[in-house]
Order: C-alpha cells, then structure tokens, then sequence
C-alpha cells in the first residue's frame, strides 16, 4: 500500500500540476458574487431570515429554487444522531438539473473535500450549465467518526465507512431498480429499513429528478482512481445504450489527465474505460443489463442489495403514484485516489499536491459534468468540439 502511494506521488511529483481550465473559454466577471440565502424551512420565505423549523423538501420549493434562480443553502435533513445534512443549490443557465454528492462513504474523506472545493468554486463563478444541488457530505455522522481516528483514515480498518446502528453498506440500500423510493414504506429492496440519511437522498430525487448525478468515493487502491459510469436502463433493465454515459465519463477523466492529475483507472492511453471494475459488462443496446447486486466484498451483514449507481440508472415507470416516475438518470461515480484529505499526508510537499489533485477533480465536475456535455437528449448531443470518440470497454478489469 505505501508503495502505491509512493508511486503516485512520485507520478504527482514528476509531472506537476498546471491546471489550464480549456474546455471553457468563459469569463468570470461577477465580482460582487452572488446573493446567498441560508434557510432549513420550506414554511419560512425565501426572503426571510431562517427559522429553522422541521423542513420537508418538496417540489414546490425545488421549483422555487428554479425559479429564483438564486444561491441557496439548506438542510436536507437530520441524520440519526442530530447532525444536519447540509445541500446546496446552485442555478444553471439552462432548465437541466444535476446532483453532486460527497460522503456517501464517510471513511472516505477526500471525496467531501472534492465536493467542498466544488462549492467554493460555484460561489465565485458564474452559473454553469446545470442547475445543481450540491450534499457535500451526505453520512456526517461517519465523517465525524472517520475524522475521530486520524490514523486509521483510509486504512483497511474502514472507520466511519458503516454507520455502528447498521452495520450495513451505505451505497447499497437502494428500492429495487426500477421501482421508486416510496418515503411511506422506507424500505430497500430486501426489505431493511434504510439509513435516515439515503432516505434524505432519495425523497430528494422523488422531487427534484436530476438527469445526472455524481456520487464522489475515494479508492483504496489508487490504480484505479478515475471517473466511472452506470450503464442506463429502461425500468425493466434493458440497456439504453452506454455510450454517451461512458463519453461523459471518459471527458472528465481526460480533462483530470491533461492538466496533470491522475486517473489510473480509466486507463486513458492504453484504451479508454469508463466501467467501475467491479461491474458487470455492458451489454448492446435494447439487451438486458446485468447487475451488481452483490457489491464490494463484506460481512454477510452488510452485503447484498441495489446499488445507488444501479437504482438511479434505472427508469422508474409504473409507480403507484405516477409522480414517481422518471427517466434513468446518468450517473458517474467518481473514485479519487485515497481517503485522506490532504492535510493527513505526512509530507509538505503531498499534501500540496493532493490538495491540488481535490481541486482538479472538482474542476472536472465543474467543466464538464455540469456544462453542456451529452446532454441527456435522443440522441445525446455534443455541444463542444471534442475530437476523441471512445470504443465500448468490452470487459471490466477483474
Ligand atoms: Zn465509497
């Protein structure tokens, strides 16, 4: 393990970072920054001081946002032992909407560090092309136990990764696919209740909708860091077709490499790959999609079940309530190399370089994920003139 590291910061170290931000040739010319609103009710206006009451996000205030068009900051929600989940929203210059994510693993640090530097930037810049809501870090409750044992971060002992209540794995308590998130019944689809903080996540999917999310992890395994997609589905789990998912994936990674950072996984030069190597592969268009239903080896306990990436993947029709109901959403998952945040490096020199590494992936979410790459349209639509196309990995690395 140290070897990698040594390895990638010595990749880091030879190379360098100069970030030079191309895909976007845009100004950032507001200079009194945008206006800010820092609420937790849907009952206390917009345009008052917070009263923080007991909030439940509802597509009545989703369409506010949308309609204000104005920075806000909110709470989701309350996780088990108190603590809020923060969101943020920023408005798009378009009426497309995304999610960004951090935490879903609360071992995994570095990937709410990517998430906050991402807000930082969407505070001084202008409007991307999504409207996005931003939860930087979705299980702060296992952040805090993770941050309580600083020598253990990123280490095999995994603290902070479970929640001690459950036990379970947080990325896979998950509605079956193709069946909605029903806040009445709360259960996952081998029926265990699930977390209160994906129950946050998922009532806030049932009304905002996003057409694309990125859920932001961190890799033990650094030679597999980079930027990874689902393959979508219709409802009853035939492909949709991969390929502008896995483009999506592929720029994003592509923009990380060309200014100096480091994807390893996506395998950029030898043959470009946007499938998380432990997926099954991806099957033609119009074919049945097999899945991952077993996830990343564990307990009994606390394997098994659906997947975030499959469930959001896959369209939901045919709901009860056909409020419900909605496309596949893409999905990219992306896995920064290590759990530890910059600061928990030993050396001056790495914790510099993974600062700026945070820093680039966020920017990678900020250029291209949330600008007007593959919108989700049929047939996806380039907007840039981006000279690569990629063939369909065939097999995931095992
Ligand atoms: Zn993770």
């Amino acid at each position: 393990m140290k070897t990698k590291y040594h390895i990638l910061l010595l990749f880091i170290l030879t190379i360098g970072f100069s970030i030079t931000v191309s895909a976007q040739n845009r100004e950032y010319t507001r200079s009194t920054g945008p206006s800010l609103f820092q609420y937790s009710s849907s009952v206390s206006p917009l345009n008052e001081p917070a009263r923080y009451e007991e909030i439940k996000l509802n597509h009545e205030l989703i369409n506010k946002f949308l309609r204000e068009r104005k920075i806000v900051s909110f709470v989701l929600g309350k996780t088990n032992s108190g603590r809020n989940v923060e969101a943020w929203f920023f408005p798009g210059i378009s009426s497309k909407k995304a999610l960004v994510l951090g935490g879903m693993h609360g071992s995994e640090l570095s990937s709410i560090e990517v998430t906050e530097s991402l807000i930082k930037n969407l505070l001084q810049n202008e409007g991307t092309y999504y409207n996005v809501i931003v939860i930087p870090s979705l299980f702060p409750d296992n952040a805090v136990v993770a941050k309580s044992k600083p020598r253990h971060i990123g280490s095999t002992t995994n603290i902070g990764r479970y929640s001690l209540s459950t036990m379970r794995e947080p990325n896979q308590q998950m509605p079956a696919p193709g069946q909605p998130f029903y806040e009445e019944w709360g259960k996952d689809y081998i029926g265990r209740e699930i977390e209160a903080e994906n129950k946050l996540l998922l009532s806030l999917i049932n009304c905002y909708k996003p057409e694309r999310i990125a859920s932001v992890h961190a890799i033990r395994d650094v030679r597999r860091a980079g930027v990874f997609a689902d393959p979508r589905t219709d409802s009853k789990g035939f492909a949709l077709g991969y390929e502008s998912d896995s483009m999506l994936a592929i720029e994003m990674a592509k923009f990380i490499e060309n200014n100096n950072g480091y994807v390893p996984g996506n395998k950029l030069s030898s043959g470009p790959n946007a499938l998380y190597y432990l997926d099954p592969i991806i099957v033609a268009k119009g074919e049945k999609q097999k899945r991952n239903m077993h996830g990343s080896p564990g307990s009994k306990t606390r394997r098994g079940g659906v997947s975030f990436g499959t469930w959001a993947s896959t369209a939901v029709a045919d709901a009860k309530d056909p409020s419900l109901n909605r496309d596949a959403m893409r999905i990219m998952t992306i896995e920064f190399p290590g759990a530890k945040r910059p600061q928990d490096y030993p050396a001056k020199a790495q914790q510099l370089q993974f600062k700026k590494l945070v820093d680039l992936y966020a920017l990678a979410i900020e250029k291209i994920f949330l600008e007007n790459f593959y919108l989700e349209e049929d047939p996806p639509i380039r907007i840039l003139n981006l000279e690569t196309t990629y063939a369909i990995p065939k097999d995931p690395e095992l």
